[in-house]
C-alpha cells in the first residue's frame, strides 16, 4: 500500500489532469495543498504573521498567537530529493548511535515513521524514551505537548527535540492556561472550596495527555490529574472518589464518551465555552453537574460521522467498526467499539479469522495497519485522504535538519518546560499512574 503522502501526491496530479481533460477521479484529499512541502506554510506563517495549522483536518482551526511557529528551514533540506534525505538521515542517526533516539507517533508520515526507534501513542513514546537513558536527544516526531511530556518525564541533561516546532495540536490549544484559571475562579466562586461530609473536594480537574505542560501543572497545582485515552474512565473513577465532580478538559468528546459509558447523563454534563460568563451556563447547572466539559474537539476525529458507518455497515455486511473516543457520542454509539489508538491496534491484532475493519481515527495509522494485517480488510471510515495536518507539518527535510545539527553539535527546536511548570504537571503524571481501576 502506498502511503499517505503518495497518495496525496497521485490525487493532486489526477486532480490537474481532470480539470484539462474535464475527466473526474476516484479518490479525494481534503487539501490539494498538502502535495507541497510544510516549508511553504512556515513561510506563509511568517509572511502573514500569524501562526496556522496548514492544510490538513484542522486547517479551519483558529492557532492562537501563542502557538510556536518555524523558522526557514535550510534550503538545502527543501530541495534535497528523497534519496538524499535518507542516506543523510540515515549517516545521521549511524553518527549519533545511541547518542540519539527517534521517537514516531502512530499518526506521523510513513515517510518519518521509517526512521523511528520507538513508534506508539504519546505516552508510550515518552516512557519509551525512559529505556535509552543514554540518548542525549529525544527527537519527538509528534507534536508539541508530546515533546512537552517527554522533557518532563526525561532527565534534564536530555534535549527533546521536535523537528518543526509548528507541529502543535489544535485540540490543545482549544485550552489555554489563561481560560482555564479564569473557569476555575468562576467555579471556587460558585461551588466554594470547601469538602462534603464524605471528604470531596467541589470539582477535580483532569485534563487529557493532549494539552499543554502548563495546563497539566494546574492539575497538578489543584489536586488534579493527566488521562489518556486508555485510562479515561480509571482516572474518573480516582476523581469522583475524591471530588464531587469534574473539569474535564480540553476534549470534550472523551470526557462525554466516558463519563456516558460509566453512567452519568448527558444532562449532567454541561459543556463551558470559555468566552462565554459561567460557560455559557446557568448557576443551577453547574451545581447539578457531575462533569464540567471543555469546548474542545480534534478536528480528525470530528470528521467521522453516522453516514460512514452506515455504510460500511451496507458495503461490508459483518465488517467490525472501532472508533477512537475524541470521535463524537452519536458516532462512538454508533460503532461496534471505541478505544485508543492502542485498544484499536490490540482488537485488530487478536482478531484470529479474516476480519474487515472500519476504522475511526488517523489514516496514517489506519493505512499502516491495513499494511501490517494483509489477512485482514482495513479502512478508514472517513474516504476523504485527511491526515492530521499539524503532525503533517514534520516531513523527513526537518527530521535531517535536526539530526545534522546534533551530528555537529548543536540541539536545534529544543522543547524545554519551565521547572516550576515541570514540577506540578510532573505530579499530575504520577497521581495518573498511580490510579488503579
Ligand atoms: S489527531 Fe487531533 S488530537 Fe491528535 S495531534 Fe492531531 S489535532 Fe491533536
Amino acid at each position: 500500500m502506498s502511503s499517505v503522502n503518495t497518495a496525496i501526491q497521485l490525487i493532486t496530479r489526477e486532480q490537474a489532469a481532470s480539470s484539462a481533460t474535464g475527466l473526474a477521479t476516484g479518490a479525494s484529499t481534503c487539501s490539494p495543498a498538502l502535495a507541497r512541502g510544510p516549508w511553504d506554510y512556515d513561510l506563509a506563517e511568517a509572511l502573514a504573521g500569524v501562526p496556522a495549522y496548514g492544510p490538513g483536518a484542522s486547517v479551519a482551526d483558529v492557532a492562537p498567537a501563542s502557538t510556536p511557529r518555524q523558522g526557514q528551514l535550510p534550503e538545502e533540506y527543501k530541495l534535497a530529493s528523497d534519496a538524499e534525505l535518507d542516506l543523510r538521515i540515515r549517516a545521521a542517526k549511524a553518527a549519533l548511535g545511541d547518542r540519539a533516539v527517534v521517537l514516531g507517533h502512530f499518526y506521523q508520515r510513513d515517510e518519518v515513521i521509517e526512521y523511528a526507534d520507538f513508534v506508539g501513542d504519546s505516552f508510550q513514546l515518552a516512557n519509551a524514551a525512559l529505556t535509552r537513558p543514554d540518548a542525549e536527544a529525544i527527537i519527538f516526531c509528534g507534536v508539541h505537548f508530546m515533546a512537552e511530556t517527554a522533557d518532563i518525564l526525561s532527565r534534564p541533561d536530555q534535549a527533546v527535540i521536535l523537528p518543526n516546532l509548528a507541529a502543535g495540536c489544535s485540540m490543545a490549544d482549544m485550552a489555554d492556561i489563561d481560560s482555564v484559571t479564569e473557569c476555575w475562579e468562576q467555579l471556587e466562586e460558585l461551588f466554594g472550596t470547601e469538602p462534603d461530609a464524605d471528604g470531596r473536594v467541589p470539582v477535580i480537574p483532569v485534563t487529557y495527555m493532549n494539552s499543554s505542560a502548563a495546563l497539566k501543572g494546574f492539575c497538578g497545582e489543584h489536586g488534579g490529574i493527566v488521562c489518556t485515552s486508555s485510562n479515561a474512565a480509571t482516572v474518573l473513577e480516582w476523581a469522583f472518589e475524591r471530588g464531587q465532580r469534574v473539569l474535564f478538559f480540553p476534549d470534550q468528546h472523551l470526557g462525554r464518551n466516558t463519563a456516558k459509558a460509566m453512567g452519568v447523563p448527558l444532562e449532567q454534563m454541561p459543556m463551558w465555552n470559555p468566552r462565554k460568563d459561567l460557560g455559557g451556563n446557568n448557576e443551577q447547572t453547574l451545581l447539578d453537574s457531575r462533569v464540567i466539559l471543555w469546548h474542545g474537539f480534534c478536528s480528525v476525529h470530528k470528521r467521522f460521522n453516522v453516514g460512514q458507518i452506515e455504510k460500511a455497515r451496507a458495503e461490508f455486511p459483518g465488517v467490525q467498526v472501532i472508533v477512537h473516543p475524541e470521535c463524537p457520542m452519536e458516532v462512538v454509539d454508533a460503532a461496534d467499539s471505541a478505544g485508543s489508538t492502542d485498544f484499536i491496534r490490540k482488537a485488530i491484532a487478536g482478531a484470529t479469522e479474516p476480519t474487515t475493519f472500519a476504522i475511526g481515527t488517523e489514516i496514517n495509522m489506519v493505512n499502516r495497519l491495513a499494511a501490517e494485517y494483509p489477512q485482514h480488510t482495513i479502512f478508514c471510515l472517513d474516504p476523504v485522504i485527511c491526515p492530521c495536518s499539524t503532525m503533517y507539518r514534520i516531513h523527513p527535510g526537518y527530521l535531517a535538519w535536526v539530526l545534522e545539527a546534533l551530528v555537529r553539535g548543536e540541539a536545534v527546536n529544543r522543547i524545554t518546560v519551565a521547572d516550576d511548570v515541570a514540577a506540578p504537571a510532573k505530579v499530575a503524571l504520577e497521581r495518573m499512574l498511580a490510579a488503579r481501576p
